[in-house]
């Protein structure tokens, strides 16, 4: 009965008659499940019926009740294969050994209904077992009071007509007996009928509910109000890779983090024990190894009279989710540490400033001034960038697109460059070519690949090219330094993101890259990057050559 949902459960030991499920494992037939009525009627217990062969539990005792048993046989068979109910003459089972034991003398009236799996195939026999003794003694005695009745009448006939009246009374009466009997039956067969149907409506009810179970797009199960888990979804069975016996097993280590082990399986029986709704996060190992993050909620579910009939869980991966949390609070701690670095060595400068205003030095002071600007430089472009990352995000960036020749603004950007530092730098390409964009846009692209080039291949030469590729413009900034591993490419252009090399000491807060690729989505082109590790890398992008 385990498997059986509860509230189906419930229902099944309401029923006023006997009902046993037998598998349609022919010849076994083995007991499934049992009522209530069904193990008070044959005195036994659950552990005596379930899971044995039904015949070897019920045995005949002579070649008389042996037809008895071979008439519920073939009716089991015929409802397996004809897939229809099949209704038993009544049976006497008057002297039945159930258990070695002598079972009460009785007559039953046995329904044998056939119980489909989705497939269509029987899956399961529902036998309802009615008990006619009562009928059948009364049926007897009527039998008996008509046979001495028709005594009476000859003897009355006989002897005094005048008892013919009386004799009258007393058939209408039989009569009135028989009808009732009849009344009686009827209401009977109505009650059984309504309780067959209530049966399988609520055996199509759970189907249903397992089937929407399965439809979703998370883990889902149901458990009983102890929290004893009784149905998984199919996606369980998809993330976790097991089979239905491995996780009846409920071997929860081979599944939680062992980190997350005892606090989840703690939190869970906490939230049983509450009766009330809870959640709560545990890393779950996937099909392929991974442990992934999940957000489990439990809900109970109660019936008219408030109490708990099930549990229905939900597991949710929330990994991306965590992985964001996780970049970002690394984040703020790289923005922090990269904010702190120009301040503290602005404050350094002011100090001395500060210290020297009386009786200023003529070669410490430009130097001190020139300090200043630059940590003040860098503190800008780190608020700047952290405020185009915003506007880009809230669609605040609006284009202003005008005529300009490319080559003027990559000069503009460069010279400063060359000049204060070590690196050569060389514009080849179409250097008259003019398009029409967004020069300010352009310009902090261009500034951030240039930079980045600098930055992470100081000691390369850096070759800006612009090519012209029908209506498109291509240009490409290539330097010849430690290149980008395959594996971090895909990642270069997502926000917050850093290569994180040991290799690399450089500052930043990886957003360069990111708001690059947005400014040129917005231009309706393309950025990207080939890269060998050891050779260096050619970080380009198009955008239309366009009219203004
Ligand atoms: P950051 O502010 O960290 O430089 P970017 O978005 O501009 O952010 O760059 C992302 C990452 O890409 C950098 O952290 C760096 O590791 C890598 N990168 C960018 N340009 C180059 C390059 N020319 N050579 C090697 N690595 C680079």
């Amino acid at each position: 009965m385990k498997a059986v949902a509860p509230m189906f459960e419930a229902l099944f030991n309401q029923l006023t008659h006997p009902v046993a499920v037998l598998k349609a494992d022919v010849p076994s037939f083995t007991i499934a499940a049992v009522n209530e009525q069904y193990k008070k009627s044959l005195r036994s217990t659950t552990n005596n019926l379930i899971g044995k062969a039904a015949f070897d539990v019920f045995k005949p005792w002579d070649s008389a009740s042996e037809k008895q048993f071979d008439l519920l046989r073939n009716g089991l068979i015929q409802a397996i294969t004809e897939k229809q109910q099949v209704d038993l003459p009544t049976i006497n089972f008057e002297s039945c050994v159930v258990d070695g034991v002598l079972a009460q003398a009785s007559w039953w009236q046995i329904q044998i209904t056939p119980v489909f799996s989705e497939d269509g195939q029987v899956d399961y026999l529902m036998c309802v077992n009615r008990n006619v003794t009562d009928q059948k003694e009364v049926s007897l005695l009527v039998e008996n009071a008509s046979q001495k009745e028709q005594e009476l009448l000859e003897e009355l006939q006989a002897v005094n007509e005048e008892l013919a009246s009386t004799n009258e009374e007393l058939m209408a009466t039989v009569d009135e007996l028989n009808q009732s009997q009849e009344n009686l039956s009827v209401l009977n067969n109505d009650l059984e009928q309504r309780i067959i149907e209530r049966t399988a409506a609520l055996a199509a009810s759970e189907r249903r509910y397992r089937s929407i179970l399965n439809a979703l797009p998370h883990i889902a199960w149901t458990s009983t109000p102890e929290g004893e888990i009784n149905f998984f979804n199919q996606r369980w069975y998809d993330y976790t890779g097991m089979h239905i016996e491995q996780t009846l097993e409920k071997n929860w280590e081979d599944i939680l983090h062992p980190d997350d082990l005892q606090t989840g399986l703690a939190t869970y029986q906490n939230i049983i024990a509450s009766q009330r709704p809870g959640e709560y996060e545990v890393r779950k190992k996937s099909i392929n190894g991974e442990y992934r993050w999940h957000l489990l909620r439990i809900q109970p579910v109660r019936n008219e009279h408030g109490e708990i009939e099930h549990w229905v869980g939900t597991s949710t991966d929330i990994d991306a989710i965590k992985q964001l949390q996780q970049q970002k609070d690394d984040f703020i701690s790289i923005a922090s540490h990269e904010l702190k670095t120009p301040i503290t060595s602005l404050k350094a400068s002011l100090q001395l400033i500060d210290k020297m205003k009386d009786n200023p030095s003529k070669e410490m002071l430009p130097k001190l001034i020139l300090q200043s600007r630059k940590s003040i430089q860098r503190v800008s472009t780190l608020v700047e960038d952290l405020l185009n990352v915003n506007r880009l995000q809230h669609g605040e960036i609006h284009l202003n697109k005008t005529p300009f020749i490319l080559s003027q603004l990559l000069n503009s950007i460069c010279n400063p460059i060359s000049i204060m530092g070590k690196q050569k730098i060389y514009i080849t390409g179409n250097l008259e070519l003019m398009i029409c964009a967004d020069e300010h846009r352009i310009d902090q692209v261009v500034t951030n690949l240039v930079n980045n080039a600098v930055k992470y291949a100081p000691e390369s030469a850096i070759t800006l090219n612009i090519q012209e590729e029908g209506s498109m413009v291509r240009l490409s900034v290539t330097d010849e330094g430690p290149g980008i591993p395959e594996n971090k490419i895909p990642h270069l252009f997502d926000r917050y993101f850093r290569v994180d090399d040991a290799g690399y000491q450089a500052s930043g807060l990886g957003l360069g890259l990111y708001i690059s690729s947005e400014i040129i989505k917005r231009h309706d082109g393309e950025i990207g990057v080939q890269s060998e590790l050891g050779k260096g890398s050619t970080f380009w992008f198009t955008v239309p050559i366009g009219a203004c």
